[in-house]
């Protein structure tokens, strides 16, 4: 089975949407530019599968970037959402579910004392390093070159996920006062960021690292790195911020935590914990999160924050997520990363697999990928081939070769079957494009 290269309806509504909205999409590396072609427009979700507008279904690998864990309208999530609706979407006062959703990730992640809830994972970086900043009366940013903290002015410089895939040197629009507070160190680098607090030491508020980073492609952090940035953040006085927005609930019950053990002071969550709607939070330390207002002097405020229909949708999604469905997603993540190995090496491409948790992806490059730079030295024109071959074979890809797969816990044994039946050619097709 393979599907048309043309799809109608899809680039009607491509058409329109770029009459009215910029690129045509309303968040970049969903336009299909790194790998060409039409973005397709996707009309439902239903378990492992996306339907798009010309009725064509495919094996996601996307999840929505990471939040449809369970797979897509996933019945006790759905119920959840349908419940709270009936009840009213927004009051602009506290309500019970944001109680619970608290009280849920406080219990899976025990080093959060506190968490405040707020609507994306961009809002969680930018006010977790507010609060780093006002907590220690310090201005500096250590991040890493290639970890993505959402689209934080402060926290572009030298980013992933969009940033990377359009290769945009600096972000117009980004002031350099705001850029200038920020030290870019390349990622995996213990002695860089000794060296940084050498330098810098009293002026370093923080240091905010993704827990294991996955959107330059996955490059997990070497063993002994986090904890590395945790020894020095701590020796230095200033504040580690370790942003789970994508791994947190995801790869392990409490996320990379739970894998690795390295404890934040502050930790960012987003994704999962929406359940598919727009949800994210900061917490960690007590003392810290005890300098937020109204509590303390740092600022930070949201109309819809804890907003009743998203909080519920966390906290089912999150209520599901039991050890099976994370057992569930382990295997099959290893299971289609080994047909995708096979497939690759049988067409004879040179490629890298690299694994965090459940979270994998494949660079076409012969080197080791363990930083920004190594993860620039592959192929993207192998990967859009590999990429529209699958797409012709209704299995939807992440549109960029620096981000992260996924799968949830309805990716079946037939949805497993159609990636088996499209990745060899999907692995020819690579081969021919290679140089
Ligand atoms: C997705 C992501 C963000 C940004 O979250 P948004 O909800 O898109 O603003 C921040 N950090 C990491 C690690 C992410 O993967």
């Amino acid at each position: 089975m393979t599907y048309p290269d043309d799809a109608p309806a899809s680039e009607a509504l491509f058409q329109r949407a770029l009459r009215v909205t910029p690129g045509g999409v309303n968040s970049p590396v969903r336009a299909f530019r790194a790998v060409g072609g039409t973005p397709r427009f996707m009309v439902s979700g239903d378990g492992p599968y996306l339907t798009d507008a010309d009725g064509r279904t495919y094996v996601d690998l996307v999840c929505s970037w990471g939040p449809m864990i369970l797979g897509h309208r996933h019945p006790a999530v759905v119920d959840a959402i349908l419940n709270a609706v009936a009840s009213g979407t927004s009051f602009g006062t506290p309500s019970p579910g944001e109680v619970a959703l608290a009280e849920e990730i406080v219990q899976r992640a025990p080093f959060v004392e506190q968490v405040r809830l707020v609507g994306s994972g961009t809002e969680a970086t930018m006010s977790a390093v507010r609060l780093a900043r006002g907590f220690t009366g310090r201005v500096k940013v250590v991040k890493f070159a290639g970890c993505y903290h959402g689209h934080v002015d402060a926290l572009l410089a030298s980013a992933g996920s969009g940033v990377v895939t359009f290769g945009l040197p600096d972000t117009p629009g980004v002031t350099g006062a705001s850029a200038a507070d920020t030290i870019v160190l390349p990622y995996n680098d213990a002695s860089a960021v000794e060296a940084a607090f050498d330098r810098h030491g009293g002026e370093i508020a923080c240091v905010i690292t993704e827990a294991a980073a996955a959107n330059m492609g996955v490059v997990p952090p070497l063993p002994g790195f986090n904890a590395a940035l945790r020894d020095l953040t701590t020796r230095h006085g200033a504040l580690l911020i370790l942003d789970e927005v994508m791994t947190g609930f995801r790869v392990s019950p409490s996320g990379w935590y739970g894998l690795e053990g390295v404890t934040p002071d502050l930790v960012t969550f987003g994704k999962v914990m929406g359940g598919g709607l727009p949800a994210a939070a900061f917490g960690g330390r007590g003392d810290v999160m005890g300098h937020l207002a109204p509590a303390g002097p740092v600022y930070q405020a949201g109309t819809l924050s804890g907003n009743p229909v998203a909080v519920a949708a966390g906290l089912a999604t999150l209520q599901q997520c039991t050890a099976d469905v994370y057992a569930h997603v382990d295997k099959t993540a290893a299971t289609v990363a080994a047909l995708v190995t096979g497939a690759l090496t049988e067409a004879g491409v040179a490629h890298r697999l690299n694994q965090a948790g459940s979270l994998f992806s494949f660079f076409f490059t012969g080197n080791a990928v363990v930083d920004y730079a190594t993860a620039t030295t592959q192929d993207t024109a192998q990967y859009a081939a590999f990429f529209h071959e699958c797409l012709r074979r209704g299995v939807y890809l992440p549109p960029s070769a620096y981000e992260a797969w996924f799968v949830s816990a309805a990716h079946d044994d037939v949805a497993v079957q159609r990636i088996a039946e499209a990745v060899p050619h999907a692995a020819r097709a690579a081969a021919e494009a290679g140089a």
